[in-house]
């Protein structure tokens, strides 16, 4: 082959793994759908296919780096002959179905499929500061590891092509989550005259010491026992005073009040005595 790794997909996630990749000593092949976005490679030494064929063709290895699953198939479906024999290692966001579709299509062709999902912003690729979670190929992932190494700390969570991204997108749901409760809380204040910025300062050490609480929230939902006395119960923290207090400040509630409105269900349920980890077995697939 004329490159070690070929990557298709040179958006700012793209160009990030593959400049990791050249900074590492790696021969690169790179490909974008809209044609100059390799400049900048190639004058780092990088090679530039002129279509995705050419890409595929040039390396044992292929990154695909895409918008999402569909562009994904609009780019790689034509060269599935080609791709035959080869490692694909997908690392396009994509929910956990459509990344078990993939590894089923890859198998069906003949590619070593090993799908990624990047918890990092381009910045953090090619310090040890992200993570990146793989799941499918185990061979692959173990073959590879040394590369992948170069971009982020690795973890493999199972042969399950849907497993990385499922850990990924959980991850996110509780960072999301925890932004727009910011975002809430900076709302709420904003009625009397306080930035956003000095919210922040108060903000940031409590949500960090509040993290403490997760480890213990998550031995009373792993023990399944939520009538623990260590715990707050559901009937003391009713929160509709909070979804009032938004309220009477013209904040939308909408953030606390689908917390209020999981709390009120247990509780209708006759689980108001029992602790606030409770909230866990409204939202659990059961
Ligand atoms: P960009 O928007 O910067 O780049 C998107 C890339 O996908 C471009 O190269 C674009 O090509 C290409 N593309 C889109 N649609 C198609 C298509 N139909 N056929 C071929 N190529 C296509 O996104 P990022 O680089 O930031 O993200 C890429 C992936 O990485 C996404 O799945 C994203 O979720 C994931 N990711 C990104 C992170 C980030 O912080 N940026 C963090 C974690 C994951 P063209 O130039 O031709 O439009």
């Amino acid at each position: 082959h004329p490159t070690d790794v070929s990557v298709l997909g040179l958006g700012a996630m793209g160009s990030a793994l593959a400049s990791a990749l050249l900074d590492a000593g790696r021969s690169v092949t790179v490909w974008n759908r809209t044609p100059g976005r390799a400049t900048d490679l190639v004058g780092r030494g990088a090679d530039a296919a002129h279509s995705a064929q050419e890409a595929v063709l040039a390396s044992p290895v292929i990154i695909a780096c895409l918008l999402k699953r569909s562009s994904v198939e609009e780019t790689l479906d034509p060269v599935a002959g080609e791709l035959r024999g080869r490692t694909l290692v997908n690392v396009t966001t994509t929910t956990p179905n459509e990344s078990r579709e993939l590894a089923a299509w890859a198998a069906e062709h003949g590619i070593d499929y090993l799908d990624g999902a990047i918890m990092a912003v381009p910045s953090m690729i090619g310090s040890r500061s992200g993570q990146i979670f793989y799941s499918g190929s185990r061979a692959a992932y173990e073959a590879l590891l040394p590369m992948l190494e170069v971009w982020a700390t690795s973890e493999f969570h199972g042969e399950d092509a849907g497993r990385a991204s499922l850990v990924d997108l959980a991850m996110l749901s509780g960072m999301y989550q925890m932004f727009t409760g910011f975002f809430h809380g900076a709302a709420m204040v904003a009625a009397m005259g306080m930035s956003a910025s000095e919210f922040a300062t108060r903000q940031a050490p409590f949500l960090a010491a509040m993290t403490e609480e997760l480890g213990s929230y998550a031995k009373v939902i792993d023990g399944g026992d939520y009538t623990v006395a260590s715990q707050q119960s559901l009937d003391f923290s009713d929160l509709t005073h909070i979804v009032r207090a938004s309220e009477e400040e013209g904040v939308d509630p909408a953030p606390i009040a689908g917390v209020q409105a999981l709390i009120s269900g247990q509780i209708a349920a006759g689980h108001g005595a029992e602790g606030f980890a409770r909230l866990y077995e409204s939202l659990a697939n059961r």
